[in-house]
């Protein structure tokens, strides 16, 4: 268990996340019984986009339906702030989040800041006492957005995702049956695509899940060693089936 995660630690930054943010504070309305939506969008006949939003909620400013997300990161730093502007979860979280709300314009995102702890016994400058005693007040807190998303983006999104639904598809299809060959061997015929993503310093395969398999060049024979069996599962509630209640006009959070 890493430091900055300990159980105690998180409840206190999470503490002091909702002392800033009061019911009052927050720069939306969250709409009455729109939490924790797991949702199932068909996309094609045979492509279904699923996930699960925080919140859907109404912009204090400007009225604008919104999806909210809260995130953790080790360092809120401006790299990793800017990236969410151009983010594919944006899109598509706004996308499911319009099938349901035509009004949802784009989405918010609650950032909380879990940074490693503060060893160091000299004085902070800003707290004037020891790191050790002001550590927790180290933890950022921060509102990205609204970063909105147009009708054109999101037909982009579309077409885009179903491109990379089929393509993904057929990779798995390759995989489960290569050359009348089965079994985990397979995955040796597959690109390692993840290492021509680089940005700068992070690339695909620095948070990919399966890169302790393929930093040790995928030894398929002892595949269980790295790799856990997950079978994928569905969310059982159709975001359709929710009701708008921004339909009948005030939300009524
Ligand atoms: S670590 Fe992940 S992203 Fe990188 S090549 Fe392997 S599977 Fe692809
Ligand atoms: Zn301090």
């Amino acid at each position: 268990m890493q430091a900055r995660l300990e159980k105690q630690r998180l409840r206190a930054i999470f503490d002091l996340w909702l002392d800033h943010n009061t019911y009052e504070n927050l720069p939306f309305t969250p709409l009455k019984e729109m939490a924790e939506i797991r949702f199932q969008v068909p996309i094609t006949d045979t492509i279904v986009y699923c996930g699960a939003i925080d919140l859907l909620a109404q912009m204090k400013s400007t009225g604008h339906a919104v999806v909210v997300d809260i995130k953790t990161t080790r360092s809120m730093n401006r790299r990793w702030l800017r990236k969410w502007a151009m983010d594919t979860q944006v899109s598509g979280y706004v996308y499911a989040a319009k099938q349901h709300m035509p009004q949802v314009l784009g989405m918010i995102i609650g950032v909380i800041e879990l940074p490693d702890p503060k060893v160091s016994k000299s004085k902070c400058k800003v707290h004037g006492v020891p790191y050790t005693e002001c550590d927790l007040f180290h933890a950022n807190f921060h509102w990205i957005g609204p970063i909105l998303r147009s009708d054109a983006q999101l037909e982009s999104w579309r077409r885009t995702m179903v491109q990379q639904a089929r393509r993904y598809s057929s990779l798995h299809k390759k995989a489960l049956d290569c050359k009348g060959k089965k079994g985990i061997e397979n995955v040796l015929k597959l690109p390692q695509e993840g290492m021509f993503t680089e940005i700068e310093y992070v690339n695909s395969c620095v948070s990919c899940e399966l890169s302790n398999f393929c930093e040790a060049d995928r030894p398929t024979h002892m595949a269980s060693n790295y790799l856990a069996h997950q079978p994928w599962f569905c969310f059982p509630e159709m975001i359709k089936d929710m009701p708008n209640p921004l339909a009948q006009g005030e939300p009524n959070a």
